[in-house]
């Protein structure tokens, strides 16, 4: 799908959709640069490009700190020589709190790491991009930026907050060449969807969930990967500023059940 060459940064790959996102453009032929707060499952996925032959280069950093992602990408644009892709995909959940019982500092954790932490890798890779005249930017929202549960107001606030970060960026990017997109995940089988689960209430979450969708399942990562690929490869030349749904059907009930 034509990124092979192109250097993309991909940001909380050590796990869930980062890596099999990682995995994939490396597949493709895609040099990775790719960051992490986990240092061990960061390295993990470097090593698994490497061992089949890919490039990829681990970086320890918060997203959240804006002076560790200038580091990041800076790296990165070294090593490689440039920055083509950028996939902001480094996201948190939130406790299950509503407004009443949540603390200012939990508020701002999530919306320093889901938001703030994608204008910091727009702001230190977007001059690279410029430079080599072009690239492409997908930014991880998700379904609950559109459709809500009680307990979810800054992870949603956050998640909604990153459509309009990507049409305002869209607007001022395209002249430059520069595409930017964003995905809405529905429920997706990683280590974040099964947090806070016990052993014990796992196949009634799974059953629910299951239930919720046209579709009967989760997601895996993989698809949610794919999605990201074509919006950053040349068979989505012509999309800049769409969020892209990848949910199962989710949101067609939820919307018909209102
Ligand atoms: P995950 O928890 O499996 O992986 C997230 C990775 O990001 C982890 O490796 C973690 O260490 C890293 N990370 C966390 N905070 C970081 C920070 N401050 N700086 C750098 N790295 C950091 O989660 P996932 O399900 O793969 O989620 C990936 C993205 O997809 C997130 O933005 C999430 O909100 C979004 N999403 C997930 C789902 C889902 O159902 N899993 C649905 C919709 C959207």
């Amino acid at each position: 799908m034509s990124v092979a060459g192109r250097v993309a940064l991909v940001t909380g790959a050590g796990s869930g959709i980062g890596r099999a996102t990682a995995t994939l453009l490396a597949q493709e032929g895609a040099r990775i640069g790719l960051c992490d707060v986990d240092e061990a499952a960061g390295k993990q996925t470097a090593r698994a490009i490497q061992e089949r032959d890919g490039q990829a280069l681990f970086v320890h950093a918060d997203v959240s700190r804006a002076q560790e992602v200038r580091a990041f990408v800076t790296q990165v644009a070294e090593a490689f020589g440039g920055i083509d892709i950028l996939i902001n995909n480094a996201g948190i959940g939130s406790k299950k709190k509503q407004l009443l019982d949540l603390s200012e500092a939990e508020w701002l954790h999530i919306l320093d790491v889901n938001l703030n932490g994608h204008f910091y890798c727009c702001k230190y890779a977007v001059p690279f991009m410029v430079r080599a005249g072009g690239g492409a930017i997908v930014n991880m929202s998700s379904v609950l930026a559109v459709a809500t549960f009680p307990g979810t107001l800054p992870y949603t606030t956050s998640k909604s907050a990153l459509i309009g970060f990507t049409t305002g960026l869209a607007n001022e990017l395209g002249p430059y060449g520069i595409r930017v997109n964003c995905l809405l995940p529905g429920s997706t089988d990683t280590p974040m969807m099964w947090r806070g689960v016990s052993p014990d209430e796992r196949e009634a979450v799974e059953a629910e969930v299951a239930a919720a969708q046209p579709l009967r399942r989760f997601a895996q990562s993989e698809e949610i990967a794919r999605a990201a690929l074509f919006l950053v490869s040349s068979q989505s030349s012509f999309i800049t500023g769409a969020a892209l749904v990848v949910d199962g059907g989710l949101l067609t009930r939820i919307a018909t059940t209102r």
